[in-house]
């Protein structure tokens, strides 16, 4: 836990009992985690009597439509006026999955801007000051992990009800490549909890990992056998996709996720990358390492990025 912490755990339990309108706001092209800890927090919020949303700045990928609440969730790109109505209007936001402000996109403003009680919940590294709760840990596995002893401590006893473990759960497996990476003895304490509150694993493991289409994995094979670069001396890999390319392919989007982790699975490899023009002119990448090698630094200095030291990501025009 770090000491940016301004409101004491039972200080900011009392402005929660108080509070009647509340925002969460994940961050922008939001993954499994962000969408797993909003939704929980929703649910969570809802049983507790109170009016809570998520807004954020553009839609959930496909993949998660499985969890409960996601067609409640106010997306900017599509409902401006709306998000621009009621965020003003709420006594307490929570900024979920990032440590910066600006991680929220077009909701940055209106975040600033709110006189709401501010709270934290995330593991990315260099938490920017200005909120009033940090629920914050970079050696945590996920947002999800931290909010479930968020939960805890907001509600002693709390007997996790299914919605909101399901959410949970998401987040744990998305964020540790399904229990790969990322991990502590307390992310697998959680999720065994988890799994007492009566979720199957088995149907969130499928609905994660198995919902690819003959044409998603179609494009897979046409992009490792034609679009892997290995340098070996470099111990690097990398993948990339011109937007002609993109386009000529049809991926739409979500078709490329988890693509990059393809070239850490590569023996020998400490980096991966993956640079995909998904507007013209307008470049993601994805960057991937194993063991100390920070690709955090790479993403920050190079991308006007940020993420993890082993998992991290930015952009560039060209
Ligand atoms: P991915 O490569 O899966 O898009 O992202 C990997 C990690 O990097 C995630 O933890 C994500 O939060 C972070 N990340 C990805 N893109 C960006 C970006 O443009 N800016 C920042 N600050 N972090 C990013
Ligand atoms: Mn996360």
């Amino acid at each position: 836990m770090t000491d940016l912490k301004t409101l004491t755990v039972d200080g900011l339990r009392q402005r929660l009992q108080n509070s009647a309108r509340i925002a969460i706001v994940p961050h922008k092209s939001p993954d499994g985690d962000a969408i797993g800890s909003s939704l929980a927090l929703f649910h969570f919020l809802r049983e507790l009597k109170k009016e809570a949303y998520v807004m954020v700045e553009d839609a959930p990928p496909l993949f998660l439509s499985y969890l409960s609440g996601i067609e409640t969730i106010m997306v900017y790109d599509t409902e401006p006026t709306q998000i621009q109505g009621l965020l003003p209007e709420c006594d307490m936001i929570f900024c979920l999955d990032y440590s910066q402000f600006k991680r929220s996109g077009k909701l940055e403003s209106y975040i600033r801007n709110s006189s709401a009680i501010k709270v934290m919940i995330d593991h990315h590294p260099n938490p920017e000051a200005g909120f009033d709760f940090y629920q914050h840990e970079t050696a945590s596995s996920s947002t999800c992990e931290l909010i479930y002893e968020f939960m805890e401590q907001m509600s002693p006893g709390y007997n996790f009800s299914k919605p909101v473990a399901e959410c949970l759960y998401t987040g744990l497996m998305t964020d540790t490549g399904c229990f790969r990476h990322a991990l502590r003895p307390n992310t697998l304490f959680i999720a065994g909890k988890l799994l007492g509150s009566g979720i199957s694993y088995e149907y969130i493991v499928s609905k994660i990992f198995d919902t690819n289409t003959p044409e998603k994995l179609g494009l897979i094979g046409f992009t490792l056998n034609h679009k892997l670069q290995v340098q070996t001396d470099f111990r690097t890999a990398i993948i990339s996709l011109s937007f002609e390319e993109s386009e000529k392919l049809g991926i739409k989007k979500g078709d490329t996720e988890g693509l990059v982790n393809y070239t850490l699975s590569i023996d020998n490899m400490v980096m991966g990358a993956f640079f995909h023009e998904r507007d013209k002119g307008k470049t993601k990448v994805s960057l991937r390492s194993k063991g100390l090698f920070d690709v955090n630094l790479i993403a920050q200095k190079y991308f006007l990025g940020g993420g993890h030291r082993n998992a991290a990501g930015g952009e560039f025009n060209g």
